[in-house]
Parts: structure tokens; sequence; C-alpha cells
């Protein structure tokens, strides 16, 4: 809020990237991480004349690398450029890198957006040093409004998980950023025994929203293990099992 305050600022192209599409959601843990790492694998897999990269801005608990099964520390080069780490063909980036897994962070809105900043354009020199770690008062901020130009929204049918979603398309909306629109997940269950559907978060509370929106549904994904069992193990389900029937709940909107 501080910096929307502040007025918007200009949008800075980011060197080699042509399109950005942020996943995002409003709340955590309906999926973004899960969707943004399938989608990257979809669009790769779809277009193979295609560079396609993941930047993992979530600075309270990034899973890109743990999902994607990258382990160790980007490499420097000698102008101290922070090389991305490669798996599936997708170079990838994430504050997880430059953070210890175990290292309790707090972050002050200004540090995340410089932070931001400088993984996306890759200069380390003065990334994170150990002294600005842990001095920060939390503040929520919108960050990324500087570098967006296409959004993809993210949300179980719950409620309060469509709250923050519908918050997310409105503000994405002010700040002129094109939604090409939701994707909802984890709306049915299935049991793999008797075959009963549930719908644990609601069923079409994501479709219902869209519908108020004026926005498309591109996908509505089933809550199943073989995709949480795929993100743990860091064999995201669109690389590993591109033939199931869960995959064909992405990506069948995603083209
Ligand atoms: P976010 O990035 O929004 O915080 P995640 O993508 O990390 O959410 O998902 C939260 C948890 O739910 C993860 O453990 C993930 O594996 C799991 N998950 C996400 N979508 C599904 C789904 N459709 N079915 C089963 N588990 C899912």
């Amino acid at each position: 809020t501080q910096i929307m305050s502040r007025g918007l600022p200009k949008q800075k192209p980011i060197d080699g990237v042509k399109q950005v599409i942020v996943v995002a959601s409003g709340k955590g843990g309906v999926g973004k991480s899960t969707t943004a790492v399938n989608l990257a694998l979809a669009l790769s897999a779809n277009d193979s004349s295609k560079a396609v990269g993941l930047l993992d801005v979530d600075v309270y608990g990034p899973s890109i690398p743990k999902m994607m099964n990258l382990k160790g520390d980007p490499e420097l080069s000698q102008s101290n450029l922070m090389r991305p780490l490669l798996n599936y063909g997708i170079a990838c980036m994430s504050m997880g890198f430059l953070v210890e897994e175990t290292a309790p962070i707090v972050w002050r809105g200004l540090m995340v957006m410089s932070a931001i900043e400088k993984l996306l354009r890759q200069k380390i020199r003065d990334f994170i040093s150990s002294s600005e770690r842990n001095l920060y008062k939390s503040d929520k901020v919108i960050f990324i409004i500087h570098i967006l130009q296409r959004a993809v929204i993210v949300s179980t049918p719950q409620d309060i998980a469509l709250m923050d979603a519908r918050k997310g398309a409105e503000m994405f909306r002010k700040v002129h950023v094109p939604v090409l629109g939701l994707v909802q997940n984890m709306s049915v269950f299935q049991c793999p025994k008797c075959k009963h559907k549930t719908h644990i978060f609601g069923a079409d509370g994501a479709r219902r929203l869209a519908r108020t929106l004026d926005l498309d549904i591109l996908g509505d994904i089933p809550l199943h293990l073989n995709i949480r069992e795929a993100s743990d193990t860091g064999q995201p389900i669109v690389f590993s099992q591109p033939e199931s029937d869960e995959v064909s709940y992405i990506s069948k909107y995603v083209f």
C-alpha cells in the first residue's frame, strides 16, 4: 500500500524476457506454486521453441526449489550475475536459493522490492547481506506491480480464498494488468476406492467469481494425491505423469 500510494512505478523491460505471466492468489496454500510450476512445464512442452523460466518471489516460504528438485546455490558469473538453476528445461530463480531453508526471515516491504528487483535483473553483489537479515518488521505489500504484464489468479472454491482472489483481481484491474483468467484448484476429491466425489472446499465458487468478474476459467483442477506427491518429490505432475487425468485438467484449459 505504501508503494501503491506513491503512484505506479514505470514498467521496465526485463532483458531477454518477452512475456511475463504472474501467477497470483491472495491466500496462501491454494495452489499458486503448484500451478506456476505445472504451467511453466506445460508451456515449455507445448512449444519447444520457447524458453520458459520461473521466478519465485515468495519471500516467506519459497517452495519452487523443492517442487522443481533444485538444490545448491546458483553460480555467479565474473560480473556477479547469478545464473538461474535449470531442471526439466525450465530456468528457475527463487528467493529460496538465497536464504537458508531454516532461517527465519522477517522482511520489510521495500526490502522485498529491492530483493525482487535484484533477482529479476540478476545482480547479486549486495544481495541480502547477512546484516540485513532479520532486521526488518513484517509489512504486507503488493510488490511486483512494475513487472507485470498479464496475470493468472488461482483460488480454491472456498469463500475465504475467493474473497482474497477477488481483491487480487481488482488490484490487477486498478494497475491495468490484464487478468487472463482464474484457475479453480482443489474443487473436488474423488475417493480412489468407492469413487464418491466430495467437494471439500465447495464445488464451483471460482466459477461463480469468474462470472461475476467477467473472467475466464482457465483450469479446474481436482484435489488429488498424485498432484501433492508429485510436487513434494520434485517431480511435477505435468513432467512426471503427462498422460494422467489430473494433467488433462490442467492442460485442457492451457492450450
Ligand atoms: P501456494 O503456492 O498457493 O501457497 P501450493 O502450490 O504450495 O500453494 O499448494 C499448497 C499445498 O497443496 C502443497 O503441498 C501442494 O502440493 C498441495 N496442492 C496444491 N494443489 C493441489 C491439488 N490440486 N491436489 C492435491 N494437492 C495440491
